[in-house]
């Protein structure tokens, strides 16, 4: 069945249970009324921690001009302490926020960085690539369409009672993307003869096996239809996809979606793989003679100069916007080719990591213990520690506690926190759930490089 005019399919919901009033400016709106309770952060939501309060801003598509960069920066500056977050889901979080948290948010509201809707920011989780429309492999612009999803799941209450976690991502077959994280519901752009068309899947990734596939004149539909059909089958524990499929068999899932809209049978189709560390450096685009330039701040964290300055490349040689990377880095598009040199300079004077070699710009660490209650060990310094002794980059992961912040994937090699400087090495392992095969325990940062060392003459990172 088509979706009618809003894209909402008629069968699931009418028309009328949608808000046909205008929605009031959210700085009219009292936040008591708007606001859920949750443990997430949101641009909203300031939630506390050790070091002050979190303010997160979603991203669209993890795009940013250089002046809501800018104001970003200015918020982090004068609200805050200054440091700035770079999340593994493209988008930003400022911390150290103290009692001008509401100035702050005005701030960053009067540049365009809010929801549409307050009760949407939580549901505004659409991953796209950071080359969405610039990668020289994608089959489609996967912008238009990411824009349609966004606004449906800002503008629909019905929508709004999913899990602030419950997430999709919107693949358009860039070279450039992150296929390790999982997401509630994954729709991936291939071509058969000659037509685009959109595999999907659950609780996975584009990698995973495909349910089916749709026209790509049906993605929004599919998407909505999904969603209805997960707050309208689960319940209110099962806050996301797995959790339903749990209980619930897959072939009755799609059994129910195909009653509305086609589903063609996908048999043999393997999302092709994506190239390592295309989010660092200098990579050549769509257009000719167009770049865009890959840097990653160390383990995830920004000061306001450092924004500023990249901002302000992004206006000299760009196109005015930063695009932010769910490998915690950002990217400065549209640069000509000629100018890459004077891009890369300026991003290293920014203390920017530009090369892939580099063992800090491939580690990543939670939070840890300066600023977060429930860390174990201050996995920052330590990691800074850690990229002084490896001898080359390894995909290391540093996490404070279990809860495994700073990483929605499980990676090569994780250290996870028993106590303060001492960590349990484990090894990814298919097989094997959580952070994989634990190879050593209660080891020191020293103790660790030394083991990986020895370990990386074997494929690691495979
Ligand atoms: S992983 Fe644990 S220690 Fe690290 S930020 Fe999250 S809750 Fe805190």
């Amino acid at each position: 069945m088509p979706a009618d005019k809003a894209g909402i399919i008629p069968r699931l919901r009418p028309r009328s249970a949608f808000p046909t009033q205008p929605v009031r400016p959210l700085n009219e709106r009292p936040m008591s009324t708007v606001l859920r309770p949750s443990a997430c952060p949101g641009l909203l939501r300031i939630v506390q921690a050790l070091d002050g309060g979190i303010c997160r801003i979603k991203l669209n598509g993890g795009s940013i001009s250089a002046d809501q960069a800018d104001a970003v920066a200015d918020a982090a500056e004068l609200f805050a302490s200054g440091a700035i977050e770079a999340t593994n889901r493209a988008n930003l979080q400022i911390r150290g926020i103290g009692q001008q948290s509401a100035a702050l948010i005005e701030r960053l509201l009067a540049v365009g960085l809010g929801p549409r809707t307050a009760a949407g920011d939580d549901v505004r989780n659409l991953m796209l690539s950071p080359a969405a429309g610039i990668d020289r492999q994608m089959h489609f612009d996967t912008r238009a369409l990411a824009e349609q999803i966004l606004d449906t799941l800002q503008s629909h209450p019905r929508f709004h009672q999913l899990s602030a976690k419950f997430a999709v991502q919107l693949d358009g077959g860039e070279a450039l993307a992150m296929l390790e994280h999982r997401h509630d519901l994954w729709l991936s752009a291939f071509e058969r003869d000659g037509e685009v068309l959109l595999a999907f899947g659950l609780a996975g990734s584009p990698t995973d096996r495909a349910f089916g596939a749709v026209a790509l004149e049906h993605g929004h539909a599919l998407v909505v239809a999904v969603l209805e059909l997960f707050l309208e089958s689960a319940r209110p524990e099962q806050t996301r996809m797995r959790h339903l499929l749990d209980e619930l068999p897959l072939s009755a899932f799609l059994e129910q979606l195909r009653k509305h809209l086609p589903i063609k049978a996908l048999s043999h189709w393997q999302r092709t793989a994506a190239a390592d560390d295309l989010h660092i450096g200098v990579h050549p685009q769509n257009a000719p003679d167009r770049v865009y330039i890959g840097a990653v701040p160390a383990l995830g964290r920004l000061d306001p100069a450092m924004l500023r300055g990249a901002a302000q490349l992004a206006r000299r040689f760009g196109n005015g916007s930063l695009r932010f990377t769910p490998w915690q880095s950002l990217l400065v598009p549209d640069v000509q080719a000629s100018d890459a040199a004077q891009v890369l300079e300026g991003l290293e004077q920014l203390h920017l990591l530009t090369r892939a070699a580099q063992p800090l710009s491939r580690l990543i660490a939670c939070t840890g213990s300066n600023g977060c209650g429930k860390g174990l060990a201050d996995t920052k310094q330590d990691a800074r520690h850690l990229a002084t002794l490896l001898p080359s980059a390894l995909n290391v992961h540093l996490s404070g506690c279990t809860r495994s912040c700073a990483a929605a994937h499980c990676a090569p090699v994780t250290l996870l926190a028993v106590s303060a400087g001492h960590y349990d090495l484990y090894f990814r392992d298919a097989t094997l759930p959580g952070f994989g095969a634990l190879h050593a325990r209660n080891l020191t940062i020293e103790a660790a490089a030394t083991l990986l060392a020895a370990r990386s003459r074997s494929p690691l990172d495979a």
